[in-house]
C-alpha cells in the first residue's frame, strides 16, 4: 500500500518560514523555503557580518533553516553532520515557492542546484529583477518556472500552482495530489488586494480539484481579547472603515492635495500593484514620481505606466564619479529622466518622491518645510522593528509629519473565515500565525501540527503518525 506523510519543519507558530514536505513514496515536495520574519530577534542585527563562505553552516547552526536530509551541499553541512547531502540521498525532491516574500524564499538559495525550485513565471520575472538590483538570495542557482492551473509532475506527485492575491506579483497556492490524497496549501494571501477575484477562483479551482486538507496563513490572527469571536465571522466584504489597495491613490491624492510642498513615500517595491498606484497617484494629483533607482529597475520591467524620474542620490553621484555605476544603473539614467534634489528643491510641491529606510538621510538635502511622508507598507513596518523607533527619529530631526497609508498584505480574519468556510475542509491545519488555534474549519477537523512529527493522509484521512513501539503498546 503507498502511503503519503506530512512533515512540518518550521512556521507553524511564527510569520513565515513555513516550511513543510509531503512525501510519497521515494518522492517528495517541499514547500516554501523562507526565513522567519522577527526582526526584533535578527541575529543578523546590521552589526553581525554574515560569512558568505559558511552561509548555510551557520544558518543551520542557529537554526534559521531546518536539518533536512537531501536538500543542501555537501560542502554546506557541518563536519560529522548526521544530515544527508544532496548528492547522497536517493529519493527524488522539488521545492515549491508560493511568492517573494523572505519568509517564503529567503533561504532557497542554499537548495543544492540538482533540486528543482519552482516558482510561477511571475514570480521569476521579479526575481530576476531582484538579482539585478542585489536583492537576489545567497547562491547562485537556477529557477524552474510553473504556470497557473497548470499541473506538473515530481514523480507520482502532481503539483497544481493557482492564481491568489497577495501584496506581491505571483502569489499562488499549490494544490498537491498524491494516489493517497489531495492537499491545499495557500501560501499568504488577501481578498482586499488589487484582485479579489483571484481568490474567488481559487476557491472555485481548488474544489474542483478536491482535497482532504488545507493549510492556511492566519497572519492576521489574534488572542480572543484582541480579536473576539464575534469578529471572526465569514464575511466577503470589507468593514467600511477600512483601506483596500485600489482605495490607496485616492487617499494619498488626498493627503498630497492638501499640501502644497513635498510629498514622500516609503513602499516595498515587490508590491507592483503598489508602485502601480503611487503611478497613478501622481497622475492624479499633476506631481512628478520620482523613484530610487532600485525600484525603477522593477517598475521599468513590472508596472504598467512608466511616467516615473529616477532620484539622482548621492550614491549614484559617488558612482558616476568613480566610474562605478553599475550597467543596469546606467541604462536606467539613459532611459528615464534624472532628478538632482536642486531640482526638487526649486518647486518641492510638484513631486512625490521616494524614500526607502535606508535612504532616510537624502531627506535632509531635500526641501521637507511643511510637507508630508507617507508610509505605505515600506520597511521598518511597524514598532515591532526596532528600526522603526530609529525613522521617528530621524523624521523628528527634520520636523517632517509622518502618516501611516497602507493596507497589509494578509487576509483579515473575516476574510481569513470565509475562504474556510467556502473551502470547507475535512482537515484544516492554520499556521504561519501567532494564534493559528483560533481559525476553525466550518464542519471539519482542526489539525495543529507539532515541528517534526510526521503526519499520515491516507483514505481522506490526517493523522499523527504512530511508528514508535511505545506508542503501539500504549
Ligand atoms: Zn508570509
Ligand atoms: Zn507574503
Amino acid at each position: 500500500m503507498s502511503k503519503t506523510s506530512l512533515t512540518f519543519y518550521s512556521g507553524l507558530r511564527t510569520i513565515g518560514g513555513t516550511i513543510i514536505a509531503l512525501q510519497h513514496e521515494d518522492t517528495r515536495v517541499i514547500f516554501d523555503f523562507g526565513l522567519t520574519y522577527n526582526p526584533a530577534a535578527n541575529i543578523f542585527d546590521g552589526q553581525v557580518k554574515a560569512r558568505k563562505s559558511a552561509m548555510a553552516r551557520d544558518y543551520l547552526k542557529l537554526g534559521l533553516i531546518p536539518e533536512v536530509d537531501g536538500l543542501y551541499r555537501r560542502e554546506d553541512l557541518p563536519e560529522n553532520s548526521s544530515v544527508l547531502p544532496a548528492q547522497e540521498y536517493a529519493g527524488e525532491t522539488a521545492v515549491l515557492i508560493s511568492h517573494l516574500h523572505l519568509d517564503h524564499m529567503g533561504a532557497m538559495g542554499f537548495i543544492d542546484p540538482s533540486v528543482p525550485v519552482y516558482m510561477t513565471a511571475e514570480s521569476l520575472h521579479l526575481y530576476q529583477a531582484l538579482e539585478t538590483i542585489g536583492e537576489g538570495v545567497q547562491g547562485s542557482r537556477s529557477y524552474r518556472r510553473c504556470e497557473y492551473g497548470k499541473p506538473f509532475s515530481v514523480g507520482k506527485i502532481s503539483v497544481t500552482p493557482l492564481r491568489l492575491d497577495h501584496d506581491i506579483i505571483g502569489a499562488c497556492a499549490f494544490h498537491i495530489k498524491t494516489p493517497d490524497g489531495a492537499l491545499l496549501y495557500t501560501g499568504d494571501l488577501r481578498m482586499h488586494g488589487e484582485n479579489p477575484q483571484y481568490v474567488d477562483s481559487f476557491i472555485e479551482e481548488a474544489k474542483k480539484l478536491g482535497f482532504d486538507a488545507v493549510i492556511m496563513e492566519g497572519t492576521t490572527l489574534r488572542n480572543e481579547e484582541e480579536l473576539p469571536d464575534s469578529l471572526l465571522v465569514p464575511e466577503r466584504s470589507m468593514p467600511d472603515d477600512s483601506l483596500t489597495e485600489s482605495d490607496l491613490p485616492a487617499k494619498m491624492a488626498e493627503i498630497l492635495d492638501a499640501t502644497s510642498r513635498i510629498g514622500l513615500f516609503n513602499i516595498y517595491h515587490r508590491n507592483i500593484d503598489r508602485i502601480n498606484g503611487i503611478l497613478k497617484t501622481g497622475r492624479e494629483t499633476g506631481r512628478k514620481v520620482v523613484l530610487e533607482a532600485a525600484t525603477a529597475e522593477i517598475a521599468k520591467r513590472l508596472a504598467g505606466n512608466q511616467d516615473f524620474f529616477i532620484y539622482e542620490s548621492e550614491e549614484i553621484r559617488q558612482a558616476q564619479a568613480s566610474g562605478t555605476l553599475p550597467d543596469w544603473q546606467k541604462s536606467l539614467l539613459l532611459e528615464y529622466p534624472v532628478v538632482s534634489f536642486q531640482d526638487i528643491n526649486e518647486n518641492p510641491g510638484s513631486f512625490f518622491i521616494q524614500n526607502s529606510y535606508d535612504q532616510s538621510l537624502e531627506l535632509f538635502d531635500l526641501n521637507t518645510d511643511g510637507g508630508v511622508y507617507l508610509h505605505a507598507n515600506g520597511v521598518p513596518l511597524g514598532s515591532f522593528d526596532p528600526a522603526y523607533e530609529n525613522l521617528q527619529r530621524i523624521l523628528d530631526a527634520i520636523g517632517l509629519e509622518y502618516i501611516e497609508t497602507g493596507t497589509g498584505g494578509h487576509a483579515i480574519p473575516q476574510h481569513l473565515k470565509y475562504i474556510v468556510d467556502e473551502l470547507d475542509p475535512a482537515f484544516l491545519i492554520p499556521l504561519h500565525s501567532f494564534h493559528p488555534e483560533r481559525l476553525h474549519p466550518k464542519s471539519g477537523h482542526q489539525l495543529l501540527p507539532v515541528c517534526g512529527k510526521r503526519y499520515i493522509l491516507s483514505n481522506g484521512m490526517v493523522t499523527e503518525e504512530i511508528s514508535s513501539p511505545q506508542r503501539i503498546l500504549l
